[in-house]
Formats: C-alpha cells, structure tokens, sequence
C-alpha cells in the first residue's frame, strides 16, 4: 500500500459525492437521531443538501478546477437548501474550507490540517461559540481536527493515517454525546431529557470525516 500525501481537485469532487451517498443512504438514521431530540428533519436536511451540491457540481470540471471552488460549491449548495441551524453551520464549514482553499488543484498534510482548523472554527463561531461537551456537531469535529493537529508532528503518517486516527475520534466525540445535556441547538430546549441520545449533527459529521478517510485509503491501495 503507498502513501498518500496530497488530495487533488479530483479528489475533492469525488469526496464530495461520497459525502452525498452516505447522507442518501442514511437519511433515515440521520431523521430518526433528529426524532429522539430535534424535529426530525436532519437527514432531509443533509440528503437534499448535498444532492444540490453534487447538482451543481455537474457544471464543474475538476480538471480544471481548483479545490476552493469544489467545496465553495458546496457550501453554497448546503447554505442555499438547508435552512434551520445545520445549514448555516454546515454551509460555512463548506463555504470557508473553499475560502481557504481558493486557487489550490492540490492540498499537502499541512494545507489539508489548515483547511480543517479554519473549518471547525467556522463552524464553532456561526453556532455561537460552540465548544466540545455541548452535544453538537463540534464534540466530533473537535477531537479530529485536534488528531489532524497531532498527525502533523509525524512525518511518517500520512494522509491515511492521519484521516484514519481523526476517525476514529470522531466517531469516539460522536459516542460521547450519548450522555450529554445538549447545551445549543433544538435539543437545549429539552434539558435533562436530551440524555440518553445520540446527536445527529455529531453522526452526520463523523460521516464526513470517515468518507474521507475511506477515500485516501482507498487511493493509497490503488498506487
Ligand atoms: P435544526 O436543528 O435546525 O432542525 P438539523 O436538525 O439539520 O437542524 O441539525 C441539528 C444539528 O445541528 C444538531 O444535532 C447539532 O449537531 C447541530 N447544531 C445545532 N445547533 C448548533 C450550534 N449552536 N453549534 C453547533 N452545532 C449545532
Ligand atoms: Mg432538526
């Protein structure tokens, strides 16, 4: 298995319709989450999100595109249709990731770390000023963007494992959620109640990092 130390534009484009099959194939787990604690839309809201992201990425060609446009693209799509709090925060995690990607056809470790550092703060700023222990997206987030961080210290890991370690925190922030009071979002109306379920937009965002990570591995088994 080789190594893989940069994502392309193409790579992108394809992340980005890797991320809309997994939302199309768990929409209904997605809703059920948003049921137990929400208004059970989050699904809906993820799969008709990225369906027009990967709508309107038809009129991109990733050969000659740069990575920024990709994913304002998306972040525009999401910020367009999804409405209610996750399009917003989903909208500019896409939005600024694409902001500082702008004119790049490839990001190395370190570039790829930057975007996702710029991402989770976008993303912590527009919930309004939403940190890790609160039952939001940000308690998966959070943790894999601090393994990205770390990953960055060695040269020997690459981008497989970097993605593979930021995984496996995210899915472990997404877990963490179970028992926690929701302190922003739809789910802090309910207090004490909000126990005892997983967060949604935690499980949508362990998605996508996870699609990331299946991605590189799969493109360093093909070199
Ligand atoms: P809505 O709450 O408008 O129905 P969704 O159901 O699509 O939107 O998304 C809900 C998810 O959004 C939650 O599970 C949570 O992860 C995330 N979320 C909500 N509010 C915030 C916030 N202030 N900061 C970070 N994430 C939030
Ligand atoms: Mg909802």
């Amino acid at each position: 298995m080789g190594k893989v130390n940069e994502l392309t534009s193409e790579d992108f484009y394809e992340i980005i319709h890797r991320i809309y099959e997994i939302m199309k194939k768990e929409e209904k787990y997605l809703t059920d989450l948003d049921a137990a604690i929400g208004d059970a839309d989050h699904g809906i809201n993820m799969h008709r999100g990225f369906s027009l992201a990967v709508e309107r990425l038809k009129d991109v060609d990733p050969k000659n595109s740069d990575i920024g446009t990709i994913l304002q693209t998306t972040g525009f799509a999401l910020l367009e249709t999804v409405g209610g709090a996750a399009g917003p925060l989903y909208g500019m995690w896409f939005t600024q990731m694409g902001m500082e990607t702008s004119g790049k056809t490839s990001l190395n470790k370190e570039e790829i770390v930057k975007m996702f550092e710029v991402g989770l703060k976008t993303v912590q700023e527009t919930g309004g000023g939403t940190v890790p222990g609160e039952k939001t997206m940000v308690d998966a987030l959070y943790p894999a963007v601090e393994e990205m961080k770390k990953a960055l210290e060695d040269p020997n890991c690459d981008l497989v494992c970097m993605f593979e370690k930021a995984t496996k925190a995210a899915e472990e922030g997404m877990k963490a959620t179970i028992p926690m009071i929701a302190k922003k979002g739809r789910a802090s109306y309910l207090g004490e109640r909000s126990r005892g379920h997983q967060d949604p937009g935690a499980t949508s965002t362990y998605y996508i990092i996870r699609t990331f990570y299946e991605y590189v591995k799969e493109k360093a088994e093909k070199s």
